[in-house]
């Protein structure tokens, strides 16, 4: 998939509001524009958001930030709290697990925190994505995730899951199974404005 610009063509048709960048500063710049207005931001987890250096610019801007990764930091943490906060926000900024040629955002989650604002809550969504999220179809998607996103995850969060020790999916029913909730964005929900900002760029997995 070199065509980004089609790519990013059929995403706007689509109503999603979609840009393409060659690199992570270009990007960042965008992202930072669009939240100028806004008072409160979510953050769903990333490696994406920590490599571009979005989360970091957002963390330092002086606004608002509700995020797992920061309330685990407290003495003590309110993690629902963080959550509901987050899905509430003014616009709430995540990557996604894969992006379809068709134009769909395809996620797993483990607890629904990450996925349910992408869809509901929040007035707008940032959706931040390097090329090598693209594959072909939701069937690819589901595939890469298991294969590639899902148990690399589970090693950096040091979960006890099959996939943690073998590094493939084995669809397992482990306490600690991440892959609980399968979402599918094929067009932006009515009340919420959905941008997509791809970046020429190998980020996260
Ligand atoms: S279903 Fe279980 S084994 Fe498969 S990727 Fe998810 S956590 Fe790993």
């Amino acid at each position: 998939m070199k065509d980004y610009q089609s790519l990013i063509g059929l995403l706007n048709k689509k109503r999603f509001k979609s840009s393409f960048f060659e690199d992570s500063e270009s990007a960042k710049a965008h992202v930072m524009e669009l939240i100028r207005d806004c008072d409160t931001i979510g953050f769903g987890g990333s490696m994406t958001l920590n490599e571009t250096g979005i989360f970091d610019a957002v963390i330092n801007s002086g606004k608002q930030v509700y995020a797992t990764v920061l309330e685990k930091q407290k003495a003590n943490p309110d993690i629902p709290e963080t959550w509901k906060n987050a899905t509430f926000s003014d616009c709430f900024i995540t990557s996604t697990n894969a992006l379809t040629t068709q134009g769909d955002l395809v996620n797993i989650d483990a607890n629904g925190n990450r996925v349910g604002p992408m869809f509901f809550g929040p007035k707008s969504v940032i959706v931040v994505c390097g090329v090598n999220k693209i594959v072909e179809d939701p069937m690819q998607a589901v595939a890469r995730i298991q294969s590639t996103a899902a148990p690399k995850n589970t090693v950096r969060l040091g979960l006890a899951t099959p996939c943690a020790v073998t590094g493939k999916c084995e669809d397992c029913s482990s306490p600690q199974r991440i892959c609980n909730v399968v979402v599918r964005i094929q067009y932006p929900p009515r009340p919420i404005d959905i941008h997509i900002v791809l970046i020429n760029e190998e980020l996260g997995y």
